[in-house]
């Protein structure tokens, strides 16, 4: 296992309109290039990873193992290439990886698959076929690059380090990765199968991903005579209807308590207190505002699942009524919401029909 991963760092991101080099923003969950360096250790393949940096004030603070090291970059990528192989010269690597720390997404079955194929190969670089139709131009004439035979080179990429360190040591031109060292001097390497999901990171939108959110929301309302009764915004034939200070729709009050959960926008009372102003409101008319305001801010409604606690009425009679009200008023699809009904063995107040409630999960996501 005599292999060193090399993570280059040292870019200043022009593109990336932020202070801090993009390499050290915070995606899924942590700065990109820790992905890099979190994966090289998990895969128990390096005896050395050695981050190429101007930054190295900011990786001081971190608590890296001690396998991990780094160094300060060069100019331009080459640059800092050729620092971290000089550097590496002392400890007599049999391999060398080099990646590009803006590749945060590549597998530990990549990292295997390059070493495995080292063995019988000098360089070995992960490709993978272009989805877009490539045009070059020389002067001003545009031509177009046959598709089928475009390859996009990505990074980890491997090679034998002693044959890698002759070639950098030599070429005197700028080189955009490793592989062109081989290219340039028609050298054989060896191409593998790259990962669509190892994209590199370029401009901040590459980083920005919908957010999701859950919320849980409660309701249980006495049941009383001389009452119309309101389940999801539609009136059911009963013998008695939901008593409350609105008309009691438990399956709306609970979706408003789920919605404003998840949004974090305290609870339905907050928004709705017993006032004069909302005596013997309908439940749709609290809905609205708050489902207009949810899809104004951006966010969307993944799916919603609605347990309805009552010995009666039966759920199942009245189900695709139910449903349909509920796409309607959330503005959804009918296959993006659930309800069961659920009932008590004739337990307590429900079981005597004296009492139904309501429970409701919601997943909702943000949209940047
Ligand atoms: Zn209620």
């Amino acid at each position: 296992m005599n292999n060193y991963f090399v993570i280059l760092a040292a870019g200043k991101s022009k593109r990336f309109h932020r202070k801090l080099a993009k390499q050290f923003y915070k995606y899924k969950n942590k700065e990109i290039i820790d992905h890099s360096v979190q994966k090289s250790l998990d895969s128990n393949l390096f005896k050395k990873i050695l981050i190429v940096t101007n930054n190295i004030n900011h990786l001081k603070n971190k608590k890296y193992p001690k396998i991990v090291s780094f160094i300060k970059g060069g100019k331009e990528r080459s640059d800092s290439s050729l620092i971290a192989l000089k550097y590496l010269r002392k400890y007599k690597p049999k391999n060398v990886f080099i990646h590009d720390a803006a590749r945060p997404n590549f597998s530990i079955k990549l990292l295997k698959n390059l070493t495995k194929n080292l063995k019988t190969n000098k360089a070995v670089i992960p490709v993978i076929p272009s989805r877009d139709s490539i045009k070059y131009k020389i002067k001003s004439q545009i031509f177009n690059l046959d598709k089928k035979k475009s390859l996009l080179t990505q990074t980890p990429q491997a090679f034998r380090f002693k044959n890698l360190y002759k070639l950098a040591i030599k070429e005197k031109k700028k080189v955009s990765d490793e592989a062109s060292f081989y290219l340039n001097q028609n050298l054989k390497i060896k191409f593998i199968k790259g990962e669509n999901q190892n994209n590199k990171i370029t401009y901040l939108d590459d980083t920005k991903m919908s957010k999701t959110y859950y919320g849980i929301g409660f309701d249980i309302h006495r049941l009383i005579k001389n009452k119309k009764l309101f389940l999801g915004g539609i009136k059911i034939p009963f013998h008695s209807g939901l008593k409350g200070h609105s008309d009691g729709d438990v399956i709306l009050h609970a979706i408003i308590d789920a919605i404003l959960g998840a949004i974090r926008r305290k609870d339905i009372g907050t928004h709705f207190p017993n006032t004069k102003k909302f005596i013997n409101i309908r439940s749709p008319k609290m809905l609205k505002p708050i489902i207009e305001n949810l899809y104004k801010s951006n966010f969307s409604i993944n799916n919603l699942d609605i347990n309805l606690i009552c010995e009666k009425p039966k759920v199942s009679k009245y189900r695709n009524r139910i449903i349909n009200s509920l796409s309607k008023l959330l503005k959804l699809d009918k296959d993006q919401i659930n309800l069961k009904g659920k009932t008590v063995e004739k337990l307590g107040l429900i079981g005597k029909e004296k009492a139904i409630a309501c429970e409701v999960i919601v997943s909702i996501f943000k949209n940047d």
